[in-house]
């Protein structure tokens, strides 16, 4: 599979930002049954159509939002203080999450890949937070629609799942 074009994901979310962005309001609203279930199915489908490993546009534009915990199993790994790894690359942001100083994120490899992988912020791990158990309520909130633009595979599960769900809602 050749690299994402992501210009090209980012004009498709732009040109269908208003259809989505209601779609996810009105599934942020509605009470509809089985929607977990429709999630996952479109998932599934998603990940036949986007391949992380292909993009990395959350690496290079976006921040993970570390938990004390990660930033003491990373800061071990490079034989560092918390505070020595803190110092480095940490900062907080305004809602005073502990986030990176720059982007793209310093752990990302020439090749795209994450060096650190197997020890990466659980916030990296979960992203892009499609299948939750609370898809309703963050349908409601701004996360996936704020995604639409940087992550292919956020734009490609909601287009699925309006296409499966909408005209039950
Ligand atoms: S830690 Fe790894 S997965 Fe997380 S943003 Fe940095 S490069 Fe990406
Ligand atoms: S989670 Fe989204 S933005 Fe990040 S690499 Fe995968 S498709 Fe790209």
């Amino acid at each position: 599979m050749a690299k994402h074009d992501i210009s090209k994901f980012k004009r498709r979310a732009y040109r269908k930002k208003k259809e989505l962005t209601s779609f996810l309001r009105k599934v942020g609203n509605s009470k509809i049954k089985g929607i977990l279930k429709a999630v996952a199915e479109a998932e599934k489908e998603v990940w036949k159509e986007v391949n992380c490993t292909k993009c990395a546009n959350c690496c290079k534009t976006m921040t993970p939002t570390y938990t004390r915990r990660d930033i003491n199993r990373i800061s071990k790994h490079f034989n560092m203080t918390y505070d020595e790894f803190y110092d480095k690359w940490l900062q907080k942001d305004e809602n005073k999450d502990i986030v990176n100083q720059s982007r793209p994120c310093q752990f990302l490899g020439k090749d795209d890949r994450c060096t650190i992988y197997a020890i990466r912020p659980t916030d990296c791990a979960e992203f892009p937070h499609l299948n939750r158990k609370d898809f309703r309520y963050q349908a409601k909130s701004k996360i996936y629609n704020q995604n639409l633009p940087l992550c292919p595979a956020t734009l490609v599960l909601v287009e699925k799942l309006k296409l499966a769900i909408e005209a039950d809602l």
